[in-house]
């Protein structure tokens, strides 16, 4: 029989459940007896068990995914070694995948036919696109937004970076491990007008002329 998988990308910002979603699909999988495998990019190396959790409370275990991991060769050694072709991959925090990575899934979905669905942030707390969502905007079949909702009642956009004050940060490097609790997602207009507000807060350096003024 002759399968066509697809590949899929359901993006959407911090705090939009995406992982909750996955692990929603995984259990809808059990309940219909379908084939499925989990998988996610290994970030924090000191991380141990292999399992994917929500703040839900649902958990599964995954395959994690190094960088140097080959997910075409995955596929075709499970097929090789068990004559398994796993019909769903379920893929958390797709936006740390090399670009090649997400070229390997797309080989997987059309020579085994497997569907794939990557789940993942759209850009980085500089609103840059991460390497790994980039490639599945290009070459994803079906692309879809999990929407969430900033405090002003507009659509999250950017994962601002916050400071243990609650300041937003907009220098660093792209992925800081084990720094998840300091993120927040805003709309475009709030994390504009947030940093507007930070920057007026900051007292100006004191005016030569206004030291000399007695008045000051
Ligand atoms: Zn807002």
């Amino acid at each position: 029989m002759y399968r066509k998988g697809k590949l899929y990308f359901r993006y959407g910002t911090m705090g939009s459940a995406k992982t909750a979603l996955l692990l929603t699909t995984a259990y809808n999988f059990e309940e219909r007896h379908m084939d499925y495998m989990c998988l996610k990019p290994i970030v924090d190396t000191r991380e141990q068990a292999s399992i994917i959790h929500s703040r839900i409370g649902i958990q599964r275990e995954c395959r994690w995914i190094y960088a140097d991991t080959d997910l075409y060769e995955l596929a075709r050694d499970l097929y090789r070694t068990d004559s398994r072709i796993v019909d769903w991959y379920l893929i958390d925090e797709a936006q740390f995948l090399s670009e090649a990575q997400v070229d390997q899934l797309s080989r997987v979905v059309d020579d085994f036919g497997s569907n794939v669905i990557c789940y993942g942030l759209r850009t980085d707390f500089q609103t840059h696109l991460f390497e790994g969502s980039r490639r599945l905007f290009e070459i994803a079949d079906t692309i879809d937004e999990i929407k969430s909702t900033c405090n002003c009642g507009h659509k999250t956009i950017v994962n601002a970076r916050i400071d243990s004050d609650g300041h937003i940060v907009t220098e660093g490097d792209q992925v800081e491990i084990g720094g998840d609790d300091r993120y927040v997602a805003v709309c475009r207009k709030c994390w504009r007008n947030r940093r507007i507000e930070q920057a007026s807060r900051v007292r100006p350096p004191l005016d030569l002329e206004e030291i000399m003024n007695p008045e000051y």
